[in-house]
């Protein structure tokens, strides 16, 4: 980053009114969706809360799943927007089965909506998101998912896959800026979402953004748009579309399958099995003998993008970050080196 300039970000000249829509179409794409895309001004967690103020109202009962952190705030949200939740919470830090949700999905058949996080940076884990969707699909109830972690590193078709409404962001594996999110709505969700009584005149309410952009014709974002969050999406996704968008699955798979041969060669467990692991980020457990706090001290000092887990069991396991351009076998090679070195101290 030294030759990084600051002052190169001032004065932007204005990002073209007509080019925004061509964004969001850009975004469906990546996700996998024929319906609507909104371009959120925020980080990708406000989407998620006006996802969950828009849809929430006294009479929805949702069921919403919760694998870290971020499903906990979703079910928050939905509360205080008046819904019934009924949170299944898998164990600490595993993703959840389809079994515990065909349970759930059972014992409450008048639940009309459910939400699940793809992908969790937080952990490690990968939810069984085809399996899920499709429980709620044959039930008939609309589907919310957090891909904000996952797009780019897992497959994502939401329209094949039967998912209503996605939030995603282009900061995590399509490395682009953290400023703005985008979020997909289908047409069974519009008619959930668009009632008399819908929050408006809020930075949370979806309607706003349906009446001011989508109905005005997709010109400039309502408010005052941000030329450098824009631009710097513009620029992200000419990138990940220059590599495509399969690629950089593949990318982040074989990171992934990089740092866990890298634990496993040195004698470490890796938290998540293949199957239930993200792509975006690996973890394992620090053994019993081995002070954890000592060792990611160490860790950090070679790279301060080794972290601890976020959430109930996850914090206790270290996280090995090969999310977007970490996606990379020399960054997943050096982790592993640091671990090594700091291991034999
Ligand atoms: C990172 C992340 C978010 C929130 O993104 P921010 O950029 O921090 O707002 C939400 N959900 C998941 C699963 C994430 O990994």
């Amino acid at each position: 980053m030294s030759d990084f300039d600051p002052a190169a970000l001032l004065d932007p000249p204005a990002f073209p009114a007509d080019r925004v829509a061509g964004l969001a179409d850009r975004f469906a794409r990546l996700i996998g969706t024929s319906g609507d895309v909104l371009l959120i001004q925020a980080e990708a967690v406000v989407a998620l809360e006006a996802v969950a103020a828009s849809l929430g109202r006294p009479g929805v009962k949702a069921i919403n799943i919760v694998t870290s952190p971020y499903g906990i705030w979703f079910g928050r949200w939905l509360r205080r927007a008046g819904a019934n939740v009924i949170e299944i919470r898998a164990e600490a830090a595993r993703p959840i089965s389809a079994r515990a949700v065909a349970a759930a999905l059972d014992a409450h058949p008048d639940a009309r909506l459910l939400a699940v996080v793809h992908a969790e940076s937080a952990s490690g884990i990968c939810n069984p998101l085809e399996a899920i969707l499709r429980l709620a699909r044959e039930r008939d109830m609309l589907t919310v998912v957090d891909a904000v972690a996952s797009l780019g590193g897992h497959p994502l078709a939401a329209d094949a896959m039967g998912a209503d409404i996605v939030v995603a962001g282009p900061q995590k594996a399509l490395a682009g800026p953290a400023g703005i999110s985008a979020v997909a709505v289908s047409q069974r969700a519009w008619i959930e979402i668009d009632w008399p009584d819908a929050p408006v005149t809020s930075t949370l309410s979806l309607v706003d953004q349906k009446r001011l952009w989508l109905d005005a014709g997709r010109g400039a974002l309502p408010g005052t748009p941000s030329p450098l969050e824009l631009w710097a999406l513009a620029a992200a996704l000419d990138r990940v579309e220059a590599e495509g968008i399969d690629a950089i699955i593949d990318r982040h798979s074989e990171a992934a399958t990089a740092a866990r041969d890298g634990l496993e060669a040195l004698g470490l467990t890796p938290w998540a099995s293949q199957e239930e692991g993200s792509h975006l980020v690996t973890t394992f457990a620090v053994p019993a003998d081995i002070d954890i706090v000592q060792l990611l001290e160490r860790l950090r000092a070679s790279d301060p993008e080794f972290s601890l887990g976020v959430g109930a069991g996850a914090d206790r396991l270290i996280r090995l970050n090969h999310t977007g351009r970490r996606a990379d076998p020399a960054v997943v090679h050096a982790m592993i080196s640091a671990l090594t070195a700091a291991l034999r101290r």
